[in-house]
């Protein structure tokens, strides 16, 4: 999975998107998504590169493993809220996310040839 991915999880999650809604956008497989999460949820592993964090105990928790990470992470998630927009699915009104350069209309392929078909 690719840092590209995995802030894209990171994202749709905040949005409350169920594993499968997320898998489906990213066109992974759920048990990619899940395990992700699984591991996220640990939280002891750096939120930007995934290497192990280790936890001073009685502490807050530690979500990066230096500094470097936590500037790199907030950058990375300040440019996703710039490129991606929230868009209304013409065909079935379900909200999704898509990149604004890309113009998209439908949430899916499906809803996509529903009206193109
Ligand atoms: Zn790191
Ligand atoms: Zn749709």
């Amino acid at each position: 999975m690719t840092t590209e991915e995995k802030r894209k999880i990171d994202i749709l999650k905040r949005d409350r998107k169920s594993v499968a809604e997320i898998a489906k956008e990213l066109n992974l497989s759920p048990n990619t998504v899940k395990s992700y999460l699984q591991r996220r949820k640990s939280q002891n592993s750096c939120l930007m590169c995934g290497m192990h964090v280790e936890q001073n105990q009685g502490r807050k928790q530690k979500k990066f493993c230096s500094d470097k990470c936590r500037g790199l992470y907030w950058r990375e998630q300040h440019k996703q809220s710039d490129g991606m927009t929230e868009c209304v699915c013409a065909a079935c009104g379900k909200k999704f996310y898509a990149y604004a350069s890309k113009k998209r209309k439908y949430c899916s392929e499906v809803c996509y040839r529903r009206r193109n078909g």
